[in-house]
């Protein structure tokens, strides 16, 4: 008898006598109602997915505010003088960003290819042009500056475009002003994990240590201007919701006939 033979006589048997196959086993049921998923049309061609919000369409700055100094040239943003915000306030989201940093490249360290988003408007994910360009770990592209460098380096060469995409969590604060619970980011940078689940410790400034500040649930998303000219496209946000579900019995077993029965 040849191996296969032999392994399928085994599973054969397997499946006929029930062992490890439940034919007619109880099925386990959470006792949860879920309310149905929403329905969401993924992105084609380099757009966004249906309910997601457009931030940049490489046409026009109407979502931003203080962009009176940036251009646009060729479907894409460049940053000029000034922060630009969004004029809409987000908490929760997963953001889409595509940046491209100035080539020829000049300057060195965080002089070159520096911008940033900043989430909630305080808390900001590094874009810099750390392509064969050494600066200190923590300010480098994909970092959570002064408080994490990335956990890889996945940044394309000058004048080729990156992407970021990034699941956010905004801190939650109490009445008093204190902390709830801290934000959490998850980043992926050119498809590559660069932050899992960091818990950030606040804010985060250049010359001072991290802190939270008690702050609205929502506020812009901010782009930085570091005197670069950094280019932005395709910038599409969603404002990410638990899943709903209510707890309405005890999880319990079901029989093939439809009986519940508890769990021991
Ligand atoms: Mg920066």
């Amino acid at each position: 008898m040849k191996k296969s033979d032999w392994l399928m006589g085994v599973v054969l048997t397997a499946f006929v006598s029930g062992m490890g196959c439940p034919v007619n086993a109880d099925e386990y049921l959470n006792g949860i109602e879920w309310k149905e998923p929403p329905l969401v049309v993924p992105a084609e061609n380099n757009g966004a997915p249906s309910d997601a919000v457009v931030l940049f369409n490489g046409k026009d700055f109407s979502a931003w505010q203080g962009a009176d100094k940036w251009k646009i040239e060729d479907g894409a943003m460049i940053a000029g003088k000034g922060d630009i915000r969004t004029k809409e306030s987000f908490g929760d989201c997963q953001l889409h960003i595509e940046w491209s940093a100035p080539t020829p490249a000049t300057g060195s360290g965080q002089g070159r290819g520096n911008s940033g988003i900043f989430f909630q408007d305080n808390y900001e994910l590094q874009v810099l042009d750390s392509f064969e360009n050494k600066t200190y770990f923590d300010g480098q592209a994909g970092a959570i500056y002064k408080q994490t460098p990335p956990q890889v380096n996945a940044t394309k060469a000058p004048g080729t475009w990156n992407i970021y995409d990034v699941i956010w969590t905004g801190p939650r604060f109490n009445e008093d002003g204190s902390l709830k619970s801290p934000a959490y980011i998850t980043a992926l940078h050119n498809g590559v994990l660069i932050l899992n689940h960091f818990e950030l410790k606040g804010d985060t400034p250049y010359n001072r240590p991290p802190q939270y500040k008690k702050h609205a649930d929502k506020l812009p998303i901010r782009l930085q201007d570091h005197g670069n000219p950094m280019r932005f496209r395709n910038i599409w946000i969603r404002e990410t919701k638990p899943t709903i579900g209510v707890q309405v019995k005890k999880p319990f077993l079901r029989d093939d006939k439809g009986n519940e029965k508890p769990i021991e």
